[in-house]
């Protein structure tokens, strides 16, 4: 037998949070985010699943060839903008649609060569209201707007922005932000999009023409607080491994690197197959639960590369070989990013490439 760790993928899971987007989208168009490999779960088995999709979101234009090649028939945007004026060649020949959000990408496509008018490419503008790390000013916006227009190579732009606390709902920086973007946008007649997954499903105010949800896909919850009762997102990756190992150990004894974490009384410490070199977090802190039997078992000393230990104090049937979640359907990604100092982004994004990912509710 292989070592015991994957990700199983439910991709019926995703396919049911895509249908809550969908019903809370106030008829805006949605675009699915599949960056970072679909947060993990596998940007070309997701979006193959998502046929609903009206497009794709992903962070560069290795992640967009990837969906290309593998026939994903809807457009591709390259949400992180364009890196190289050499990308314009690839993104014109297939067709994906790019974000601009400064002057060097504005100029790089007005000067390129190969990109010439007609083409019928669609841009995405973007425009800084005030999170201040990407997008052109509001004044910078209109100009960058009138000259795509007039180069005639742009056959439609959507105007958007980002928003900065829409994780936390009734924020005043959300208002701010869409008071700016509204006015930036005044005199722009085409689409427009500013909504994540946490706007789409607090702020109908903000949904334009297009949403954009990324984490509530995978059944993330994208606030900082509870969801509301009456949305119910289902989690698409149960990240499990097995118990390897079980053996008594005294009290006063220490477990695992630094003898950092000491027994208070003789326990049963469990070891599991998965360590931070399949993403758990390294700094999940002791009391961390992990399910074995339907019980949860806390983590103790620390998180090595490849192992984790925990205490079986409390489940004596625990043996070798029984299942270990991590977290999934039945322990919240969110529980084990909060005792880690963590995020169910940086937690689902982080599973290496050495976990396979099974996936099931395909047909
Ligand atoms: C990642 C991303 C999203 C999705 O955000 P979630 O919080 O995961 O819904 C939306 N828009 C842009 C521009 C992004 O980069």
């Amino acid at each position: 037998m292989s070592r015991p760790v994957q990700a199983r993928i439910n991709l019926e899971n995703i396919q049911y949070n895509f249908s809550t987007a969908v019903a809370h989208a106030s008829g805006a168009r949605v675009m699915a985010v599949v960056k970072a490999n679909a947060y993990g779960h596998g940007a070309v088995a997701v979006a193959r699943h998502l046929s609903r999709a009206d497009a794709f979101g992903v962070a560069s234009i290795e992640e967009a060839i990837e969906l290309n090649d593998a026939g994903v028939a809807q457009p591709v945007v390259l949400l992180g903008g364009v890196f190289a004026s050499e990308e314009w060649a690839v993104i014109g020949q297939r067709g994906f649609q790019a974000v601009i959000h400064n002057q060097a990408q504005l100029e790089g496509l007005l000067a390129h060569r190969t990109v010439a008018a007609g083409t019928g490419l669609v841009i995405w503008l973007k425009v800084d209201t005030g999170m201040h790390r990407l997008g052109f000013t509001e004044a910078e916006f209109i100009r960058a707007r009138g000259r795509l227009l007039a180069s005639g190579k742009v056959a439609k732009i959507v105007a958007m922005s980002h928003l900065a606390c829409a994780d936390e709902p009734g924020h005043s920086m959300t208002e701010g932000q869409l008071r700016r973007f509204k006015r930036a946008v005044s005199g722009h007649d085409g689409a427009k999009s500013i909504a994540n997954s946490a706007a789409l499903l607090t702020s109908p105010e903000t949904h334009f023409d297009w949403v954009r949800p990324g984490i509530m896909l995978y059944g993330g919850n994208p606030l900082v607080e509870a969801l509301p009762e009456h949305l119910n997102l289902l989690p698409a990756m149960t990240l499990t491994s097995r118990l390897v190992e079980v053996r008594e150990v005294a009290a006063g004894e220490t477990v695992g690197y630094g003898g950092q974490w000491r027994l208070p009384k003789r326990s049963r410490i469990g070891t599991v197959a998965i360590g931070y070199g399949d993403g758990y977090p390294r700094h999940a802190r002791a009391g961390t639960p992990v399910l074995v039997r339907g019980k949860r078992a806390a983590l103790v000393g620390r998180v090595s590369m490849d192992f984790i230990t925990v205490d079986l104090g409390r489940i004596p049937d625990a043996q070798v070989n029984d299942e270990v979640e991590l977290w999934g359907e039945r322990l919240p990604v969110e529980i084990v990013a909060a005792n880690a100092g963590s995020i169910n982004y940086d937690l689902l994004t982080g599973v290496s490439s050495r976990v396979p990912r099974k996936y099931a509710g395909s047909g």
